[in-house]
């Protein structure tokens, strides 16, 4: 789960981070009456929407005056803003962050994750900040500086001074540096994050580090521990198939192609799609129902994968081990009379109960077109997201 600027800065300052005077508005007037309340211009308004790059998609925007901060805030707010991390469909805009302009001496770049080939947080900071992190570690990958964090000893004052140093800090600013370090640490282990970048970390004329930008991911399988994180997600900015799923406990991943997949086990629904691949199709999404699935599941699953427009053919893939394959066939059948199913569906069911399930969907009087072998209903699939039915 993704937050926003404006709440992954409220947690950066509970942590000793600085991050520049702000509030929050949903309307061009509040957004003025905060810029009042902030003090003097200039400000900085910006819109809040799950992505990076909103300086080059004009998301961001510098005001003057109480007047220029409202009319930057209604050329935001309720449009729909497209940045490269977005897609063409962009993320809505509900509320816009407005802040104290700062005046900006130096812009770095310091992010944290988890390196999972170590299994460690990784902290990197670069003197190359305020740009895409991704182009400077491909053109000048020796301008990105690493240190790991041993999760025994907790990160190291050596470790900050390595950073800090590393990008050109000295004096007061390299002290602070390594307070900001440390609030990150703690932020990210005490609220389970998977990431948090701030780009760009800056030093103002008055020398002072702060945080100008604030981007924080959630590590959904520990949000359990933090309902208050939780109560921040903003629905409007995910995926709605996504938040649908996640209401079923079905595990679905939206992805590019046009085979709809339909399986049972993680294991079972990444070879799935390996294979779709390695026939030379694209799967349209990774879904899994769970290994104790229902009838009930199942439909919600087929609604799910048939509400993506994109989606050609749908691809049953089922090994019934836990799971029965006339219930996978009922739910098929109780979601052909609920939705109508526009697109032919190949279904492959192995395993308990699998000829009963079969006969179900032979005797349903509707079109399936059933495979008993894995790679021979890939095949089957790909050739009708390619040629149609035939
Ligand atoms: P992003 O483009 O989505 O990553 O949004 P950022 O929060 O990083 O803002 C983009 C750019 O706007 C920054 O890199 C700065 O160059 C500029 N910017 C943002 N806030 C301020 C500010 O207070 N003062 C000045 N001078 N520039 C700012
Ligand atoms: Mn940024």
């Amino acid at each position: 789960m993704n937050l926003h600027e404006y709440q992954a800065k409220a947690l950066f300052s509970s942590y000793d981070i600085p991050v520049p005077a702000g509030r929050v508005a949903d309307t061009p007037e509040a957004a003025a009456e905060a810029a009042g309340a902030l003090g003097s211009g200039p400000w900085v308004v910006k819109a809040q929407a799950h992505t990076g790059g909103r300086g080059k998609a004009g998301g961001v925007v510098l005001a003057k005056t109480p007047e220029a901060v409202a009319e930057a805030a209604r050329s935001l707010l309720g449009k729909r803003l497209i940045t490269r991390q977005t897609g063409p469909a962009g993320l809505p805009v509900g509320k816009v962050l407005v802040e104290s302009a700062s005046d900006i001496q130096r812009e770095f770049y310091l992010g944290g994750l988890l390196d999972r080939a170590r299994s460690r947080i990784t902290f990197m900071a670069s003197a190359e900040g305020g740009m895409d992190i991704e182009e400077v570690a491909a053109r000048a990958p020796e301008r990105i500086l690493t240190t790991v964090v041993d999760p025994a000893a907790g990160l190291q004052p050596y470790q900050a001074r390595y950073l800090g140093f590393g990008i050109g800090l000295r004096g007061a600013a390299l002290k602070q540096f390594g307070t900001i370090l440390r609030g990150l640490y703690r932020l990210y282990t005490e609220k389970d994050l998977s990431l948090v970048e701030i780009n760009p970390l800056i030093l103002t004329g008055a020398d002072e580090l702060v945080a100008l930008d604030a981007k924080i991911n959630l590590d959904d399988n520990a949000l359990w521990r933090h309902p208050d994180l939780e109560a921040l997600r903003d629905p409007s900015q995910e995926d709605t198939r996504e938040a649908q799923a996640r209401r079923f406990d079905l595990n679905y991943i939206a992805l590019d192609g046009d085979i709809g997949c339909m399986v049972n086990g993680a294991g079972l629904a990444m070879a799935t799609m390996d294979l779709v691949k390695l026939e030379g199709g694209a799967p349209a999404n990774f879904l899994d129902v769970g290994g104790g699935t229902t009838a009930e599941r199942v439909t919600e699953a087929f609604k799910l994968i048939l509400s993506d427009e994109k989606v050609k053919v749908v691809w049953v893939n089922i090994f019934g081990g836990i799971v029965r394959c006339d219930l996978i066939a009922e739910g098929i059948l109780a979601a052909a009379r609920s939705i109508e199913i526009g697109v032919p569906v190949v279904v492959r069911l192995q395993g308990t109960r699998a000829e009963v399930g079969l006969r179900m969907l032979a005797e349903s009087g509707l079109d399936f077109i059933t495979e008993e072998d894995f790679a021979q209903a890939a095949r089957r699939a790909v050739a009708i997201a390619r040629e149609g039915r035939t």
